[in-house]
């Protein structure tokens, strides 16, 4: 999505080879009229699927779901990554190894919020090695949920991420996917098949 490359290029921080901060646009500093642009863009790509609810992870996903669920006209779900008061009984609960962080931490759904047989739509920032959002579907499939789609912003191609999760047979539709990124020169290259 040419609209979504032009702001990385534009606003985008290379911090290292592996990370890249969004924090004018997209992880800090929000831009409602380009999350518009984006959720529209993920209608398009998932039209004639069935999608009863978005689910995303706390905190950077919610913004973005959000706005994608305004657009498609479902309620949107997020994990809660913090521990909770409610019993384990009462959510369905999963582990996702962040590998920034380097450390292991559970995310958790109430039960109540996800019904056995509702097709969901998976909404993230960024898809890096794919942990996150495996997390999210492991949470679907305890829910006897069904994913229709994986619909990420920002895509590291060269992270193994995405084919991870096409392996499974995903459907990942990434708005941005990024082929190189240079922390010395902060150029970053785009994979241009992406750029509609
Ligand atoms: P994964 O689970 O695919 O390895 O990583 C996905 C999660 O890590 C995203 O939800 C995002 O919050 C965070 N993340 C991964 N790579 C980056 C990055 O380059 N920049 C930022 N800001 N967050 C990232």
């Amino acid at each position: 999505m040419k609209l979504l490359q032009e702001r990385i290029r534009r606003e985008g921080i290379v911090r290292s080879h592996d990370v890249l901060i969004v924090s004018h646009f997209l992880n800090h500093q929000l831009d409602p009229q380009l999350f518009l642009a984006m959720a529209k863009e993920w209608q398009k790509r998932f039209k004639g699927k069935r999608i009863d609810k978005i689910m995303t992870i706390e905190a950077s996903g919610i913004a973005l779901a959000v706005v994608a669920g305004l657009v498609m006209e479902v309620p949107v779900v997020f994990a809660k990554k913090r521990g909770s008061v409610t019993l384990d009984d009462d959510q369905y609960c999963a582990t996702v190894y962040s590998y920034t962080q380097k450390k292991s931490y559970a995310i958790r759904v109430e039960k109540d919020l996800l019904k056995p047989g509702e097709h969901l739509l998976i909404i993230d920032d960024f898809l890096a090695n794919g942990q996150a959002v495996l997390g999210l579907a492991e949470i679907a499939r305890q829910a006897e949920c069904v994913l229709e789609g994986v619909g990420i912003a920002i895509e590291k191609g060269y992270q193994p991420g995405a084919a991870l999760l096409r392996e499974r047979g995903l459907d990942v539709q990434s708005l941005a996917v990024i082929r190189s990124m240079d922390p010395q020169s902060g150029a970053i290259e785009f994979d241009e098949a992406e750029a509609v």
